[in-house]
């Protein structure tokens, strides 16, 4: 059959529209902070029934060659994704959907993205032993999964050291935004991720708009700035909205013509609360969003 498309947000829920093949369209593997290596994360959407997976890790595509391999054995669709951290005032993740991971700007633009996080880390470490913290990379790096390594992983270290009694006191305490050991990421204007992922020819998200911390008015005026410049959709259905959030979403999505998309954020271990799929009814979201998300391609 062919999905209805329906780029304005409303999910069909009419019979026979295909309801029973749901998607992921949001989840993380050991290439970033994810707990599970992109061919466990795969054999789980197996397991779940999916239909298609996107597998969006911050800010690299480590994850997909990997990830593609396993769902080609699992009979699932592996969507290319990423999720770019965006110079905002809130939290601003862009995600970006259906785009040649070897496309050079992009590759060249997120290999630089690695690079800087690597020497940030050192930094952090650096301060953090001038400040007293008997703390080495080689225990950060202990902690995390092979993939990216960051604040969560210096965290786990300090609380193994005994230096604090939960990774929450180690953000309060040191590794926050404006902590005092706290080095800043360099991170993609919204102008730039949305031109790396449009030049890849993929479709740019905007993910959980909660975390852009901005009351409905002004969100809905920069989601349209945001539109006239490539925007593609915003992610309206997410494990951790509530269904009123999840309703000023989708009526945004509408007004502004943007595919109404959705995923759980899966991470494993981490977000040990969402599950694989765990959104729209806990199946994951209609494959008609997939289609949608390729019809918004240029
Ligand atoms: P990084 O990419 O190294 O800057 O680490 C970002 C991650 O650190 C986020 O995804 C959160 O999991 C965690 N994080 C950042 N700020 C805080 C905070 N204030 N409290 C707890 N966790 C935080
Ligand atoms: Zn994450
Ligand atoms: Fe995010
Ligand atoms: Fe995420």
């Amino acid at each position: 059959m062919t999905p209805e498309r329906r780029p304005d947000g409303d999910l069909d829920r009419s019979p026979g529209r295909d309801q029973d093949r749901r998607v992921d369209l949001h989840a993380h593997t050991t290439a970033s902070d994810g707990s599970l290596r992109p061919t466990k994360l795969v054999a789980m959407a197996g397991e779940r029934g999916l239909a298609a997976l996107a597998v969006t890790d911050h800010d690299t595509t480590a994850a997909l060659d990997e990830a593609a391999a396993a769902a080609a054995q699992h009979g699932i669709e592996l969507v290319s994704g990423i999720e770019l951290n965006v110079e905002h005032p809130g939290r601003f993740h862009l995600l970006g959907y259906l785009f040649d991971p070897n496309e050079d700007r992009l590759s060249h633009r997120l290999t630089y993205l690695q690079e800087y996080r690597a020497s940030r880390n050192d930094r952090m470490i650096e301060k953090m032993q001038a400040g007293g913290l008997p703390i080495t990379l080689a225990d950060v790096i202990a902690e995390a999964g092979g993939g990216l390594i960051g604040r969560p992983h210096m965290a786990l270290a300090l609380m193994r050291k005994g230096i604090v009694k939960s990774t929450q006191e180690a953000f309060d305490r040191f590794l926050a935004d404006g902590g005092p050991y706290h080095v800043p990421k360099e991170k993609v204007t919204p102008e730039e991720g949305i031109r790396l992922i449009r030049q890849a020819g993929g479709v740019p998200v905007v993910a959980h708009p909660t975390t852009l911390r901005l009351a409905p008015d002004a969100l809905e005026a920069e989601l349209r700035k945001l539109k006239d410049i490539g925007l593609g959709g915003i992610e309206c259905y997410y494990s951790q909205h509530t269904p009123e959030q999840q309703q000023e979403f989708v009526d945004i999505a509408r007004r502004l013509d943007l595919v109404a998309t959705g995923g759980s954020d899966f991470h494993g271990a981490s977000k040990p609360h969402v599950y694989l799929g765990g959104v729209v009814d806990g199946r994951g979201v209609p494959y008609a969003v997939l289609e949608a998300l390729r019809a918004a391609r240029e």
